[in-house]
């Protein structure tokens, strides 16, 4: 192990496994941060452990955050249903998988643990496929809250997938090795079971044949 530190929001998808692949062999001593905020598909915390004691992080926090902050998102409540895309069309904007805030609670609470720990970087796998329907994976929006972490600490948060498409992270994932059926994409499984027509597998399943 060297002495480059990080954190990393992961999640037990592909985008943050292979960001955590990425770290690894690049020598950095991981901290690796999920969450469990009610969400349908909170098996991927299952995926989420393996891969943290796969690349032998130092340390997996476990994060429990309050569902009723969520009522509104098709992804916790389980009187809305998810939208489902079975022509394979991917949506434009907004859709009911949208978390309230959600990525802004998970960036600070990672924040505060990096300070916490004096860990400088603060990794997140956000990728150019996820901006189209979530404001809060976009550029503008972390490079505003890293003004705020850089003007006040030493604290970076760090995103070096934000350009590439989910098509290029999984040739990276091959690349790196990362298996693939250790990772869970969709957003309302049975057990291990993907649906296969939610947008999370829809653009899994795209990325998948175009890479
Ligand atoms: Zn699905």
């Amino acid at each position: 192990m060297g002495n480059k530190q990080a954190i990393l929001l992961l999640s037990g998808g592909i985008d943050s496994t292979t960001l955590l692949a990425k770290l690894s062999n690049e020598n950095y001593e991981v901290v690796a941060v999920s969450f469990h905020y009610g969400q349908k598909h909170g098996i991927e915390l299952n995926y989420a452990k393996n891969n943290a004691e796969k690349y032998g992080v130092k340390k997996h926090h476990i994060i429990e955050l309050d569902k009723t902050l969520f009522k509104s998102s098709a992804l916790v409540n389980s009187e809305i249903d998810i939208t489902t895309y079975k022509n394979n069309e991917l949506p434009e904007g907004q859709v009911n998988a949208y978390v309230p805030f959600r990525n802004l609670l998970f960036i600070s609470t990672a924040l505060s643990l990096a300070e916490t720990m004096k860990v400088n970087e603060v990794y997140l796998a956000f990728n150019s496929d996820d901006n189209a329907n979530f404001w809060d994976c976009r550029t503008d929006f972390v490079e505003k809250l890293n003004a705020i972490a850089t003007s006040n600490t030493s604290i970076q948060i760090k995103t070096p997938f934000i350009n590439l498409s989910k098509t290029e992270i999984v040739k990276l994932a091959r690349q790196l090795n990362v298996d693939l059926n250790n990772t869970i994409t969709c957003y309302q499984p049975n057990e291990a079971i993907e649906c296969g027509v939610c947008l999370s597998c829809v653009t899994k399943q795209k990325a998948i044949k175009n890479a």
